[in-house]
């Protein structure tokens, strides 16, 4: 298995090949064979080089905002789709109107689209979290296939729930990004978990137990 998140080396990015760790991926260049080819495909090969000059131009001065807004006026895109979730509306607005103001067309579509009560998809109302009657489920399969349907050229993903972000992966056959990861409890900020993790949350807590670490001996055992 590799362990690129623990490699105190990193041959790749230092350009230091004869340093490679033993499990390092980049023994077995068979791997690699036709990577190269799939880059030069002419939509892929748009979208990187796109990335990198965004990268250049604004590296450390633009927010995500920005630099997304910047990535679909750089690539052209005609219609973008804005799958967003229920709780996160408001910001869904602004960003709707941010594009519409760059004069960007857009279309953008509620998890909670086909009104399906949760008992549709087998869970029960003591799993629900009002505990019973009408509970609109989640749509993700719904946004990806409307979202196709409508002929957007690029989605951008809201604040959808974790595993509902999953079946809008796994159904969309449009290019996307994620501008917000849903986290209810941290500002939609899942870095803060990270960065607690190994600060105030390395006790044995309230912080450590509501966040499900595990003791601090464990977390640091693959170092
Ligand atoms: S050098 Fe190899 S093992 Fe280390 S980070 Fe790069 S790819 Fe992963």
């Amino acid at each position: 298995m590799y362990t690129c998140a623990h490699c105190a080396v990193k041959a790749c990015y230092n350009n230091t090949k004869d340093k490679m760790p033993q499990n390092c991926p980049m023994r077995e260049p068979e791997l690699y064979v036709g990577l190269p080819e799939v880059y030069h495909e002419e939509e892929n090969l748009r979208i990187f080089q796109e990335s990198a000059q965004i990268e250049h131009d604004g590296y450390c001065q633009w927010n995500r905002v920005y630099e997304t807004i910047e990535f679909i006026k750089r690539m052209d895109y005609k219609l973008v789709g804005i799958a967003f979730c229920v709780g996160l509306q408001r910001e869904a607005a602004v960003f709707d109107r941010l594009l519409r103001a760059h004069g960007i067309k857009t279309c953008s579509l509620i998890c909670k689209n086909g009104g399906f009560d949760k008992n549709d998809f087998g869970i029960a109302d003591e799993n629900k979290l009002k505990g019973c009657g009408y509970e609109a489920a989640c749509n993700p399969v719904g946004q990806a296939k409307l979202l196709a349907a409508a002929g957007t050229d690029f989605n951008v993903v809201i604040g959808l729930c974790v595993g509902h972000d999953t079946l809008f992966f796994k159904y969309t056959e449009t290019p996307f990004t994620v501008l917000v990861v849903k986290d209810r409890v941290l500002g939609h900020n899942p870095c803060a978990a990270l960065y607690g993790a190994e600060g105030y949350f390395k006790g044995e807590g309230y912080f450590r137990k509501k966040f499900g670490l595990p003791p601090a001996d464990q977390l640091n055992k693959n170092k």
